[in-house]
């Protein structure tokens, strides 16, 4: 499936790139509280280990904001900081971070964003400004009469446009929603409309298994639209498990190569291997490499080597022993007990030759060619099908 993704401005945050070319990135934020500095940066180890690319943490008061130092200093990839009500509190991060997070509408007088622009444009940071479904202006509220997509994207073109009026564009914009056709259609919306790169994610997801399903719908069909360019997956869960999410996501649209793909079967009568605890177990081991590589662990050889044909490298089970195979081609026949060794083994082998060969890197497989803007079609579900407003972009 070849995805075209939308044209979008480039951002740098830090290290990484945003938006225009760059492969969508993958980010989380800190569960820990920031001011526990130990915890905060064991907790960004752990992300950085899963492959996290940008890392936000919350700075709800001063002391977190004086935490900043220590723990950017520990940390390898870039760091966000998270700021509502207090406009002080982004005056103090800009110092240290290389991006942060505003949601205009509930800073306060205009005054308190310019100073917060005036600063990171003194430090050539980017901002990202983050409308969200609960704090939403008053205005919009009462116009739409509830926090609605079109308020949403309303209220992020009103903040891009007031910044673009003095002057600012280093910015990449969020519009969250809870609900997933909601946060689709603010996006949908949004994306029509403007070119800066988008942060996209359905915030208050849920725990692991419901949040990384509605995370999967919503963000896997804005990016098969093209729309998007980082993610977060919001998980009720450790912030570790939001990065694999995301990758896997992004794995499944073919957006990003990176790691172990492991395929395993469903099992059925026919299972002669302990196929689910093998393939849980690969991918907790196998999930430092970094090459892109599909591992097949099937159940029997009836479907199986046939079956494993796409994978690289793969097992199947067989009469009483396990058949190794490489591109669906037997390789040889393992002692049971000797299995999983010997997969891992073979993997980490492969990966290595792999990464010699210099195709170990992640690749991004989309290109900006061909999106079009779509037009609103009327039998759209949800509240694309009704009127769109017309919000004032044509500038
Ligand atoms: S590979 Fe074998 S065990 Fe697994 S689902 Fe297919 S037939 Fe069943």
């Amino acid at each position: 499936m070849h995805i075209s993704r939308r044209k979008t401005r480039q951002i740098t945050v830090g290290t990484v790139k945003v938006g225009g070319d760059a492969p969508v990135s993958v980010q989380s934020m800190c569960s820990t509280d920031t001011r526990d500095v130990a915890a905060t940066i064991e907790q960004i180890r752990q992300l950085e280990t899963a492959g996290c690319e940008i890392i936000r943490v919350a700075v709800p008061d001063e002391e977190a904001a004086k935490a900043l130092p220590k723990i950017k200093a520990a940390m390898t990839v870039p760091l966000i900081a998270d700021i509502h009500f207090d406009h002080r509190l982004a005056l103090q991060s800009v110092e240290i971070v290389d991006c942060v997070r505003i949601n205009p509408g509930n800073i306060g007088a205009w005054w308190k964003v310019e100073e917060v622009i005036k600063a990171v444009n003194e430090r050539g940071i980017p901002l990202r400004v983050g409308v969200n479904g609960g704090s939403l202006e008053r205005h919009l509220l009462d116009k739409y009469g509830w926090p609605s997509p079109e308020a949403l994207a309303e209220s992020a073109l009103n903040a891009v446009h007031s910044l673009e009026d003095v002057g600012f564009t280093n910015m990449k914009v969020s519009l969250k929603a809870s609900d997933v056709h909601h946060a689709i259609d603010a996006y949908w919306l949004f994306a029509h409309q403007s070119d800066y790169p988008l942060h996209i994610g359905i915030t208050e997801a849920g725990t692991a298994m419901t949040g990384a399903v509605k995370s999967s719908i919503g963000l896997g069909y804005l990016l098969s639209q093209g729309i998007g360019d980082t993610l977060r997956v919001s998980l009720a869960a450790d912030p570790v498990e939001e990065v694999k999410v995301g990758f896997e996501i992004l794995k499944s649209l073919e957006l990003r190569h990176r790691g172990i793909n492991v395929i395993a079967c469903p099992t059925c009568g026919r299972v002669e291997i302990d196929v689910v605890r093998m393939a849980n177990e690969l991918e907790k081991k196998l999930g430092h490499i970094k090459t892109p590589l599909n591992v097949s662990v099937l159940g029997c050889v009836v479907n199986g080597i046939g079956e494993g044909k796409e994978a690289d490298i793969g097992i199947a089970g067989g009469e009483g022993k396990g058949i190794l195979f490489k591109k669906g081609k037997l390789v040889r026949k393992v002692p049971m007990e000797e299995l999983m060794d010997t997969l891992i083994q073979e993997v980490e082998q492969l990966a290595k030759e792999k990464e010699a060969e210099g195709s170990g890197e992640a690749i991004a497989h989309a290109s900006e060619e061909g999106w079009e803007p779509l037009e609103p079609q009327s039998d759209q579900p949800s509240t694309l099908g009704k009127e769109i407003p017309v919000l004032s972009n044509k500038r």
